[in-house]
């Protein structure tokens, strides 16, 4: 009830909030504006202040939506549905979907009947109890009090919840593993356990703004202790290393973990085309780590640029290098170079002129995915802000102090690579007995289950799905891992209660790129906007899939504080950091 009511409440706060800091602004900008601009910066107050109520509308309308899930949680009339034994549950809409009963495949696990590899972990004292509402423990008293030292199997079939085990708590873990609290909210048919090497999940889209200083690690970590909040659910932090998909046992490190029910959701991992240069001087950007170590290396260039005497030296610090000029790398080029011309530049004497970003892709455009107008729309945006750009070009070479075009064609002198070039699934499920493409994902079938395994799930970047309306693979991003958690999550609620699993499927409603300075380029339903426009749908459209209430409002309270303060540039230097040596002793840039 508590984490039901919360969202409301704080989308309407927030909105509030909002709406009390514009007012203020507009006031404040009105007042400047007639005495000293006239209208120029009136327009701007009235501008902002009918984005603001804008954005007051949005979020109240989605305060209104939670008061709908709110309504359905306490099962009022509105929009309820009725799940009938033989039906299965699309909880991803709300609604059922009338198919078939279960099929053989289908039926292999039977409701409340669990095939018999009930194995007991090694380190039980590795589990920790979750808060629980209304369950009778003693259904696992088996399987975490075993005084066993070592794998113990039980009887044939027992009668007790079904283990489901999910392997990766980011966007698609995270759904699937929102979707089985839910929908196993009051019912005894299965526990749920998380596993991932960190303790929180990461929210990828923003990890830009956290590299640039608009954001910091707190706006876009969720612990996932906090998901006990909304049931019962085991948390393990700790590394995935091997599967028995025979025994159905996964290895935690050391610790086994019998699972009745997996889903595998270990995400991608940057891929540097077997160059060991690369990947030994790149920068990547998949960690809120990465995030902040990027963040703190721009900085320290910028202390070690202003004691530099020498202008060549001086430039190759100020040079920075993105690799990839797909969303992430576009966004990572876009946003450093807001933080270097509105902050830095303030605080560093520095010449302007000195001061680099290059794009570099082997493609012909940017954003190969948006429609070509808005591609070309952020090309020119960033081009007018002085982003150079160099398409069809290859990186093929980097060091210390420079980075290799189109095979020593031109080097670029510089201590920074920035690389968004390419990924590929986590190396784990290298380990995973299964069929896979060449670039290591897992074919699953319709459903998302492995053939031969229909007890196993693999969902997001890690999988390959057909698109069959469009004959091509699903792409690895996060609105479809977010619908394949939940799809997986739906069908093994379906199958636990005998129903049938239901085909994965998923329209894009459209793409979005934050081009930093308040700027995006947005495709929504085929209607394409950029600009400032842009930015506040884009602003909404995060704030919306933000997780947690708490980060949602801490994120409104920085954007308003960052319109009136400059960004924190204390930097860190974590003891993993690049070593950039006071004095010009670089030697000559070059390989
Ligand atoms: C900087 C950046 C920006 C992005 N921006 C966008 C965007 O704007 N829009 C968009 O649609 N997509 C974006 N993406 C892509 C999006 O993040 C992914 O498509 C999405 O996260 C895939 O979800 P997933 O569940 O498959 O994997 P992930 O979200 O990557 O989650 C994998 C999880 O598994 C855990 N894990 C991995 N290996 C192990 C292991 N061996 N043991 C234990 N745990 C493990 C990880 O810690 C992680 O929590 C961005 C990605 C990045 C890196």
């Amino acid at each position: 009830m508590h984490g039901v009511l919360h969202p409301l409440f704080v989308h309407l706060h927030i909105a509030l909030l909002f709406m009390a800091f514009l007012t203020t602004y507009y006031w404040f900008f009105k007042g400047v504006a007639t005495s000293i601009f006239e209208n120029r910066i009136y327009n701007l107050a009235r501008f902002n202040t009918a984005a603001g109520l804008l954005f007051v509308l949005l979020s109240m309308a989605a305060g209104i939506r939670e008061a709908g899930r709110l309504c359905r949680v306490l099962q009022f009339p509105v929009g309820q549905v009725a799940v009938r034994e033989g039906q299965p549950r699309d909880t991803d809409r709300g609604r059922v979907q009338r198919l078939p009963v279960a099929g053989p495949e289908a039926a292999a696990v039977s409701p409340g009947e669990h095939p018999s590899h009930d194995l007991v972990p090694r380190h039980a004292a590795g589990w920790v109890p979750a808060r629980r509402r209304g369950h009778d423990a003693r259904h696992h008293a088996r399987v975490l009090r075993s005084p066993a030292g070592g794998l113990e199997r039980m009887s044939a079939t027992t009668t007790r919840p079904a283990r489901v085990v999910v392997l990766g708590g980011g966007f698609g873990g995270l759904y699937a593993t929102l979707t089985l609290l839910k929908e196993l909210a009051d019912s005894e048919l299965a526990e749920v356990t998380l596993v991932d090497r960190r303790n929180y999940f990461t929210f990828t889209p923003l990890l830009p703004e956290v590299a640039a200083g608009t954001l910091g690690a707190s706006h876009v970590c969720y612990p996932f202790r906090s998901l006990s909040k909304k049931g019962r659910l085991h948390f393990i932090q700790g590394e995935v290393r091997e599967f028995d998909l025979d025994e159905h046992v996964v290895w935690i490190e050391n610790l086994a973990i019998p699972y009745d029910y997996l889903v595998v959701a270990l995400g991608s991992t940057p891929f540097f085309f077997g160059n060991q240069q690369l990947e030994s001087h790149g920068l990547t950007l998949t960690s809120v780590a990465d995030a902040l170590a990027i963040r703190n290396h721009v900085i320290r260039l910028f202390e070690r640029a202003v004691v530099e005497p020498d202008p060549g030296l001086r430039r190759q610090l100020l040079t920075v290098v993105v690799v990839g000029a797909g969303p992430s790398g576009v966004e990572i080029a876009a946003e450093l170079h807001h933080l270097i011309r509105s902050t830095l530049l303030a605080y560093y004497p520095v010449d302007a002129s000195e001061v680099r970003i290059l794009l570099v892709d082997g493609g012909d455009r940017i954003l190969p995915h948006f429609p070509r107008e808005l591609t070309n729309a952020g090309r020119t945006q960033l081009v007018e802000r002085g982003i150079e750009m160099k398409l069809m070009t290859r990186v093929t070479g980097a060091g210390d102090q420079h980075v290799e075009l189109n095979a020593g064609e031109e080097i670029i002198p510089t201590r920074t690579l920035i690389w968004t070039g390419g990924t590929v699934p986590s190396p784990v499920l290298a380990r995973l007995p299964a069929k896979k493409t060449g670039r290591g994902t897992v074919l699953v079938d319709e459903c998302l289950r492995l053939p031969g395994h229909p007890e196993v799930y693999v969902i997001g970047d890690g999988s390959h799905v057909m698109d069959r309306r469009h004959q091509r693979p699903y792409p690895p991003v996060a609105p479809v891992a977010i619908r394949q958690g939940v799809r997986a999550a739906a069908n093994i609620v379906n199958s636990l209660e005998g129903r049938g699993g239901e085909s994965f499927e998923f329209d894009f409603t459209g793409n979005i790129v934050g081009l930093g300075g308040g700027m995006a380029l947005v495709n929504f339903l085929g209607i394409k906007f950029h600009g400032r426009l842009g930015w506040w749908v884009y602003r909404m459209a995060y704030l919306q899939r933000l997780v947690g209430a708490k980060n949602k409002a801490l994120l409104v309270l920085t954007l308003g504080l960052n319109a009136l303060f400059d960004r924190d540039i204390s930097c860190e230097t974590l003891p993993d950091a690049r070593s950039i040596p006071l004095g010009g002793s670089y030697g000559d840039a070059g390989p």
